[in-house]
């Protein structure tokens, strides 16, 4: 079914009701790697313009510290290991072990299931008992394996139980709307201007916002599900995030701050939040610690979803 393949990006959901507005913390480590600006405003029309909706992302440039490495075309990835696995995983058909930067071994399997008529090429991917569809345009000037890689290393980081809010990925070579880095929603996340935005942190924020929405599906009851369907979606996020959020009494970061204060939700706060967690959990008990300090209210909630080892 190529033409499911062909996604649009949607709105996560549509602005709520205004929970009381969390005061911005006065210090705080950056400990995220979105690149708000360091003091007031963002840099770029980009960040002022997700704010208006939820779709929009900003444009990310992220420094490297403690940062999965970024995707290089430069030849040298033929020895990147994981590369080397989806190498021999669609050679063979799989499966494979797949070693992640947190050196947990996966077995993955990647097969190649359609070239659409309009060129790209569409794979399905298999790690452990889980599986989606990657799908790379026509126009991506990307590297398919070391795509692949970056998206399975991240994507194997994420607990096994809230693996199934994704279903699907895209890759496109054209900027994201109003300059967006990828965009999230109906289980399926896209990543825009090539590879550029294929890093583990902007996959966390993404996947955050996929989870958000299951957990927060699976939080319902019958009836506030039927309700829910007549009057729209809430936020996607966990029961309890909003209130967790403005008890921390701060934002993580300009971005999510900006977009609180125009759409009244914690929809970016809980991605952003999200992929942070994940950064701390790989940073270890320091940086965990560092976390929780900042967000004790989040880290409860966190925790829960995601407890540490
Ligand atoms: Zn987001």
């Amino acid at each position: 079914m190529l033409s499911k393949i062909q996604f649009r990006p949607r709105p996560l959901s549509t602005p709520a009701a205004a929970p009381a507005p969390a005061p911005k913390a006065t210090s705080k480590p950056r400990v995220d790697t979105f690149s708000a600006a360091p003091t007031g405003r963002a840099p770029n029309s980009a960040l002022r313009g997700l704010a208006k909706d939820n779709l929009f992302e900003p444009t990310l440039a992220k420094p490297a510290l403690g940062a999965a490495p970024k995707l290089k075309f430069d030849g040298l990835e033929q020895l990147n290991p994981r590369r080397a696995a989806v190498d021999k995983a669609l050679s063979t058909g799989g499966p494979v072990p797949f070693t992640n930067t947190d050196g947990k071994t996966e077995q993955v399997s990647v097969d190649r299931i359609a070239t659409p008529l309009l060129g790209g090429a569409i794979y399905s991917v298999t790690v452990g008992d889980d599986t989606f569809s990657v799908s790379i345009a026509k126009d991506a000037n990307v590297d398919h394996q070391a795509v692949l890689a970056q998206i399975i290393d991240a994507y194997s980081e994420t607990p096994e139980d809230l693996r199934g809010a994704l279903e699907s990925v895209s890759v496109r070579g054209e900027k994201g709307p109003d300059g967006a880095a990828a965009t999230a929603g109906d289980g399926h996340i896209t990543f825009y201007d090539n590879a550029a935005n294929v890093t583990a942190d902007i996959f966390h924020h993404e996947m955050g916002h996929l989870i958000g929405r299951q957990v927060e599906n699976a939080n319902d009851s019958v009836l506030s599900g039927i309700i829910e369907k007549l009057k729209g979606e809430p936020p996607p996020i966990p029961d309890g995030w909003a209130e967790a959020a403005a008890a921390d009494g701060n934002h993580l970061n300009d971005y999510t701050e900006g977009s609180f204060e125009k759409s009244g939700n914690y929809t970016e706060d809980f991605a952003e939040a999200w992929s942070e967690y994940m950064r701390a959990l790989d940073g270890g008990p320091i940086a965990l610690a560092a976390f929780e300090a900042l967000y004790p209210g989040r880290s409860e909630v966190l925790k829960d979803l995601y407890p540490p080892a």
